[in-house]
């Protein structure tokens, strides 16, 4: 038995912010010994909503695969990908999308969210109404079993499942029903402001940012709003700093909460404290991002040899389709 196959995406958003790392990175860096991972820039999800504007997704890729090398990836153990090399995600979406009804994508909840939070962007696409076809042809190119998601995206799961059953039913079974790996470890980390952290809120914190830029935005971070001298008791759990303590400070957090709450440390000192722990985690990070900067041609070879190894497995996939459409 060979290690079950996962497939992830992620939109080509340039450098990653903390966020990023700590809500899905991170857990595809812990998953590659236990499963045979596909992981892609799925850059043409990103016209899905950015259509009019395309002048940074090449760059904006290199830069994120570079923070998914820095962070961990590893192109020996993972098969790395940019969704546009692999045509074959392209023909299974436009088959996909024959078979697939017009009230499963309307009913979609990602589908309305984002036509509500997006209002003033003209997406009333056909492309954009479609994505989840794309998405469930990115995963059933390499008949992945399982997709490590957030609960956001587990409507896309389910669609992919339906689209998989509809196929299975109306030709020869070809494709397995991917389970969703949720993460469950997900730390959700706010932004400096105590809002989710957003590129588009500007409160985010990259994970590659140098040491300087740590302590400026750390600087920043919303604090417990009553605590305004340094002899008033704080709150730590309505504090922003706090809530990064919890998870760079761990074995520190009784000692913090106590002087907190026991007006025993100002916020200027306990920020401090919270960017010297950062900076220790992000320091490895950033080292080798600097390594891999060096190689000019390092992102594209990497792409380079995922495509062709993606290829082998999603052209397979492919040729059973048109055979069990007879096409
Ligand atoms: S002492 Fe630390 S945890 Fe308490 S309010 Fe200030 S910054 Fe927040």
């Amino acid at each position: 038995m060979g290690k079950p196959r996962v497939f992830s995406g992620m939109r080509p958003t340039g450098r990653l912010q903390l966020g990023n790392y700590f809500g899905a990175l991170k857990s595809w860096v812990d998953m590659q010994d236990d499963y045979e991972c596909y992981f892609g820039v799925v850059d043409w999800h990103a016209l899905t909503t950015g259509y009019e504007d395309t002048s940074e997704i090449r760059e904006n890729t290199r830069e994120m695969v570079i923070d998914w090398l820095s962070a961990g990836l590893d192109p020996e153990k993972s098969v790395i990908i940019r969704q546009s090399d692999i045509k074959e995600h392209a023909e299974l979406q436009l088959l996909f999308s024959m078979i697939t009804p017009l009230g499963w994508l309307e009913r979609c909840p990602t589908y309305k969210e984002q036509l509500h939070q997006l209002e003033g962007r003209d997406i009333m696409t056909y492309g954009f109404l479609g994505y989840p076809v794309l998405m469930a042809a990115d995963i059933l190119a390499y008949k992945a079993e399982a997709v490590p998601v957030g609960e956001d995206q587990l409507p896309h799961v389910e669609l992919t499942r339906e689209i998989a059953r509809r196929f299975n039913f109306l030709y020869k079974p070809v494709f397995p029903e991917p389970q969703a790996l949720l993460n469950r470890d997900v730390t959700l980390l706010p932004g400096i402001d105590g809002r989710k952290m957003s590129k588009s809120y500007g409160n985010y914190i990259l994970m590659s940012a140098e040491a300087k830029d740590v302590e400026e935005r750390v600087g920043m971070m919303v604090t417990d709003p009553e605590r305004i001298r340094r002899t008033d008791p704080g709150h730590p759990d309505v504090c922003t700093v706090y809530a990064f303590h919890k998870v760079f400070s761990k074995d520190e957090l009784p000692q913090i909460e106590a002087d907190c709450t026991g007006a025993r440390v100002g916020c200027v000192e306990c920020k401090r404290r919270l960017a010297r722990a950062l900076n220790q985690v992000l320091e490895p990070i950033r080292e080798k991002r600097r390594a891999l900067m060096a190689n000019p041609d390092l992102v594209e070879d990497i792409l380079r040899d995922g495509a062709r190894k993606a290829r082998a497995v999603a052209g397979r996939t492919l040729e059973e389709v048109r055979s069990a459409m007879r096409i």
